[in-house]
């Protein structure tokens, strides 16, 4: 079985201004990590197929958000219904 990740059959949905990192998920949807960036400690994630978030804490450094929205983004099979 191929690992190669393929494009998503549903459109890609406009870029937030404040779009730091944007992975595709397995169900084909879109997790974002908002915020100001490496430096700041206001990013957080939201899955646009799930509506799931980060949490605990909800805004943190890029360096702890970025592993739980890509492990979120691999997890999560919802499809994107909008
Ligand atoms: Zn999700």
């Amino acid at each position: 079985m191929s690992t190669a990740v393929r494009p998503s059959a549903f459109t890609e949905p406009d870029r937030p201004k404040n779009l730091q990192i944007r992975f595709m998920t397995t169900g084909g949807s879109f997790v974002d990590v908002t915020g100001h960036g490496e430096h700041f400690d206001n990013n957080s994630w939201n899955c646009l197929g799930c509506g799931d978030a980060s949490r605990s804490p909800e805004r943190d450094g890029l360096w702890r958000i970025r592993p739980d929205a890509n492990t979120h983004a691999t997890a999560c099979r919802a499809i994107p219904l909008k």
